[in-house]
């Protein structure tokens, strides 16, 4: 392309929040035949909420759950982290008469509630007990050591301290933690109309589940449909579970799914497909967990404005994260070097 072509298409780019990194990327664009979608954030809204739990041992206090899964979660930026924290901070606000008595540090601050939602997650955690030792584990969730404040039948003798997990299976089985017939049902149901479940286990024990639900974005049907009409082949690589992957796919018509994938088997992912496809492959995702893979396509399209790290490791930047900007930012490319050749 001529460099007037190339600045006239980034120019109308920048115009539509698309951010593009010279005149390479642009052109590269143009070869593009696959387009990997990460799911949460990108295909989703990004905004999981719990809408429902369960404690399964029936002698397990409910306040205690909600308190242990919040010292764990508090340590983590994941959404579904604050998913559980906005969660766990809302029934323990309606549940606790004395609230105030019961937590350590200051009083909850209910002036400061209502900002929490559109953050995405409570700013005061004042009421939050604090977990120790706590570790991050990438796409499978986090552990730490949290005292409890009551005694807990479920666990045994009181222990001055006791170990708290919350995340996904492969969390519990690289713990050891076994999942029971109990809760492994309560998973099938939920996972089958498309949620995700963060199991929470005390003392090597799951004592109970989040569910928690992260809507489509409304174009994201129309998107995948227009990529394919263009003669482009869609697929979805994400870190969540198998069952839940399948549903979200199939309700937007995508047919090439990978789940369980942790972050750097999205550039793996990302990779065997530009070799058994010989062909321009594009990844699209939101967050910190996709910048190997953007790295890795031919085309690293960050959406949102959300992660630095992703930004970073794109060629193209979506400031708004609205799909339809994916079919823009293509077509625009197309449109800058058919102006040429
Ligand atoms: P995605 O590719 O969908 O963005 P991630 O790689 O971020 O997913 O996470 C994959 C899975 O790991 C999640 O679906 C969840 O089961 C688990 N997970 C990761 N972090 C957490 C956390 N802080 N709390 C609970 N579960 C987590
Ligand atoms: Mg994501």
């Amino acid at each position: 392309a001529t460099p007037t072509a190339v600045m006239v298409g980034t120019g109308v780019a920048a115009k539509n929040g698309i951010l593009i990194k010279g005149a390479d990327a642009l052109e590269r664009a143009t070869k593009v035949k696959i387009v990997v979608f990460d799911k949460t954030g990108t295909l989703t809204k990004g905004k999981p909420a719990v809408t429902e739990h369960k404690v399964f041992p029936p002698d397990f206090d409910f306040e205690e759950f909600l308190h242990m899964a919040a010292a764990a979660e508090a340590l983590s930026e994941h959404p579904l982290a604050r998913a559980v924290l906005s969660y766990a901070r809302s029934c323990l606000r309606v549940t606790s008469s004395n609230l105030n008595l019961a937590l350590p540090g200051k009083a909850l601050d209910r002036e400061d509630d209502e900002d929490d939602d559109e953050a995405g997650g409570p700013k005061n955690t004042a009421w939050i007990r604090r977990g120790h030792d706590a570790e991050g584990l990438p796409g499978r969730g986090v552990k730490c050591w949290v005292v409890p404040a009551i005694p807990l039948a479920a666990v045994g003798p009181q222990p001055s301290n006791v170990r708290v997990l919350v995340g996904n299976r492969a969390l519990m089985a690289e713990e050891g933690v076994p999942i029971s017939r109990e809760v492994a049902e309560y998973m099938r149901e939920k996972e089958g109309e498309g949620a995700t479940c963060v199991l929470v286990a005390v003392a090597q024990s799951v004592v109970g589940a989040f569910t928690i639900k992260d809507p489509l974005k409304p174009e994201a049907m129309g998107v995948v449909s227009a990529l394919r009409n263009m003669g482009l082949q869609c697929h979805m690589v994400t870190g969540d579970n198998w069952r839940t992957a399948r549903i979200v796919a199939a309700q937007l018509g995508i047919i090439n799914v990978q789940a369980e994938v942790l972050p750097a088997g999205k550039a793996d992912a990302v990779r065997s497909l530009q070799q058994t496809h010989k062909a321009g492959v594009a990844m699209v995702g939101d967050g910190v967990n996709d910048s190997p893979a953007l790295v890795q396509a031919d085309v690293g399209i960050a959406i949102g404005s959300g992660t630095d790290i992703a930004v970073e490791a794109a060629d193209y930047v979506l400031m708004r994260s609205d799909l339809e900007d994916v079919l823009t930012a293509l077509d625009l490319s197309k449109k800058t070097f058919r102006r040429i050749f």
